[in-house]
């Protein structure tokens, strides 16, 4: 469908992207919002804002259609969810060029992103396994008891711009393999993945309304958080963003997990192989402009030879980094996700200026021949960072790493525990007792050992500690099947004909 947005101007007509409701695309007539080309600043296409008739709608469509898929036994659902990996596989570079396209991120991390999803389709692959409950024969006399998980019903899941493919991912795979009906609100600065999604599982063999896309911003967000239908939602964003959706929907009755942001800390020991450490915070720290969750922004250098030697070598190797659009050859970093976005990152490295840092590496003017319109900003390296600066503080969510210098290990552990987020954290080190030293006491939930992004694989858990989750379960793998079921415990006896009439019994049931 084409459509005018008066934010277009001059601009020719551009494509709207709508929702994805009961099987089939719907445009709706209401406002829309631009999504931009971030490599040229170009208009791409404008995303049509649901509301809460949109939500509505969506609800609708996933609660008529939760009865009959609740009771499709679990190996035929993840008979789909094997149709929907293998039509993944065959469409993973179109997805890839798409996010690509939306988010600025670079091709190969787009495929990387892609495959990660496509991880946890396979654990998906595994529901008759992952639900078939627990037994105990005679758990009392004549007496047996069992546990099922049982769907919760329609479910949402609130996603950010970051990783448009894979953290929708983290969330539909498993919650439709549990028998439950989804509505997504991705977001409405990069919603074409996410429709693209919906067409694979249809073409997967879905039936129609078990996945439902409404895009939008709040007004959506708010129509699923009060809609009391809807039993559970998921989250994923910024923290301010996260706590709202935790109290609000707990407060509404509702199961929700909601993942935030993050301030991640690597922290590199004296004995630590430089080059390695160094090779890797810069995919750590710049890959995807910074814009990871579980991006390193805080290097904690255990010494000043540490730190000297480390300063040298990023120094060293940014001077060799490619900026450029994502969807080009032979680059490492696109731009960022929008130009307010660039600007925001771009006032905290004036802020870290003024607060005392050394601006080592300064990627504020930098432009890109061709691309003067793109939303890019090179990479930034401060040295002599400390807690209180803001540049340390707040997550700046772009290609700024700070380096802290400190003397011990205790103190780069102190620095960690104390600071608001706890997402993941990792350790450059040699020395085996350190390592285990530091996994055991650190007070974050995903921890690297000379492994810069320790992201669990899909078999595990994604979750953070302190405010970079709220909520009890972490999303996908093991979690994810928890947080998508309802346990019910059903206790039976059934009493030979012989021994029928049991005494009155006042005592408590026990097995004395
Ligand atoms: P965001 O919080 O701005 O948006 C996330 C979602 O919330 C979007 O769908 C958006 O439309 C919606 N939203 C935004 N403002 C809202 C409001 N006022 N009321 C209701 N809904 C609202 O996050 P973002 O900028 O899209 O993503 C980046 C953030 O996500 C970073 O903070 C990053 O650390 C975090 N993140 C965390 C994880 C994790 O697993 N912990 C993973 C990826 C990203």
């Amino acid at each position: 469908m084409k459509n005018t947005n008066p934010e277009l101007e001059s601009q020719a007509q551009v494509d709207t992207v709508g929702h994805f409701i009961n099987g089939k695309i719907v445009s709706g007539s209401e406002d829309t919002q631009v999504v931009y080309n971030p490599a040229d600043g170009s208009v791409l296409r404008v995303v049509t804002m649901g509301t809460d008739q949109t939500v509505k709608m969506a609800v609708e469509a996933a609660e008529a259609a939760f009865p009959a898929w609740r009771e499709i036994p679990p190996g035929k659902r993840s008979r789909v969810m094997f149709r929907f990996k293998s039509l993944l596989e065959e469409n993973s570079e179109r997805l890839a060029r798409i996010i690509s396209e939306e988010h600025g991120k670079v091709l190969d991390d787009a495929m990387g992103e892609v495959q990660r999803g496509i991880e946890n389709v396979e654990y998906a692959c595994g529901a008759p396994e992952l639900l078939k409950g627990q037994y105990s024969k005679n758990a009392g006399p004549a007496i047996d008891s069992w546990v099922e998980f049982q769907p919760l019903g329609v479910v949402a899941g609130i996603t950010p711009f970051n990783f448009p493919a894979m953290v929708p991912m983290w969330m539909f795979p498993i919650a439709l393999a549990c028998g439950n009906t989804f509505v997504l609100k991705p977001s409405e600065r990069d919603p074409s993945a996410s429709i693209v999604l919906a067409e694979l599982l249809t073409e997967a063999g879905l039936p129609q309304g078990v996945f439902n896309v409404v895009n939008g911003g709040k007004e959506a967000v708010d129509a699923l958080l009060n809609d009391t239908r809807v039993e559970a939602i998921s989250f994923v964003g910024s923290t301010p963003i996260a706590e709202y959706i935790y109290q609000t929907g707990t407060a509404n009755g509702k199961r929700v997990q909601a993942l935030g942001g993050a301030k991640n800390h690597a922290v590199v020991m004296p004995d630590a192989n430089t080059e390695t450490a160094v090779n890797a915070l810069m995919g750590a720290a710049f890959g995807s402009a910074g814009e990871r969750c579980m991006a390193i922004s805080v290097a904690v250098a255990v010494g000043e030879d540490t730190a000297d030697k480390l300063i040298l070598g990023l120094k060293k190797r940014l001077g060799t980094l490619k900026v450029g659009s994502g969807c080009s050859q032979n680059v490492d970093m696109g731009p960022l996700v929008t130009r307010e976005h660039k600007a925001k990152v771009a006032g905290y490295v004036d802020r870290g200026v003024e607060e005392g840092a050394s601006l080592v590496v300064d990627g504020r003017d930098i432009e890109v021949e061709g691309l003067e319109s793109g939303f890019f900003l090179g990479a930034c390296l401060f040295d002599h960072v400390n807690s209180k600066m803001s540049i340390y503080t707040d997550e700046i969510f772009g290609p700024v790493l700070c380096v802290v210098r400190v003397k011990t290990l205790q103190d780069a552990m102190e620095l960690i525990d104390d600071h608001e987020y706890g997402n993941g954290t990792c350790i450059f080190t040699r020395d085996g007792e350190v390592a285990r030293y530091f996994t055991d006491h650190i007070k974050v939930g995903m921890v690297g050992v000379n492994v810069a992004l320790p992201v669990p694989v899909a078999s595990h858990s994604f979750g953070g500690w302190k405010r970079s989750l709220f909520g009890d379960l972490a999303a996908y793998g093991p979690d994810g099947v928890r947080f998508y079921t309802r346990r019910k415990t059903i206790t039976q006896r059934w009493p030979s004909s012989a021994g029928d009439g049991e005494d009155i019994r006042f005592a408590f049931p026990s097995n004395n």
